[in-house]
């Protein structure tokens, strides 16, 4: 728990959100903007700054989330549609909150990325 970071404060319920899932280690709430009909962000309770924060020391928990965000994704029913997962990091990857989280986007199609 870092005292300063909005989605640890989140996790801990000091902050209201919609939950959409939660276990010991991973927790899951609606995105306050949603850009699709089914917009979830799924973290790790354990405070990891960015993607580019990950090391052999503390990225055990990213599979964790990861398979959890794949349980996620059947419990909203976006999983035989498909859905897309993102991880935005650091500024020129449009990361707003510096807390490492899975977007899940679907209810719709999402479209071909940009810059491809
Ligand atoms: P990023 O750009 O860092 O990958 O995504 C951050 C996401 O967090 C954004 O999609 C934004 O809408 C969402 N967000 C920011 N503040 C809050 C909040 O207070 N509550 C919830 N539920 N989502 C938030
Ligand atoms: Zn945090």
């Amino acid at each position: 728990m870092s005292d300063d970071c909005l989605f640890c404060k989140i996790a801990a319920k000091k902050i209201p959100s919609t939950v959409i899932y939660e276990d010991e280690h991973v927790f899951a709430f609606e995105d306050i903007a949603p850009q699709a009909p089914v917009h979830v962000l799924v973290i790790p309770k354990q405070h990891i700054a960015s993607l580019d924060m990950l090391t052999k020391e503390n990225s055990d928990i990213m599979g964790v989330v990861m398979e959890r965000t794949a349980h996620i994704a059947r419990l909203l029913n976006v999983n035989d549609k498909g859905y897309r997962t993102i991880i935005n990091t650091n500024s020129d990857g449009g990361q707003v909150v510096y807390h490492i989280h899975v977007h899940i986007l679907g209810g719709k199609p999402i479209g071909a990325m940009v810059s491809r």
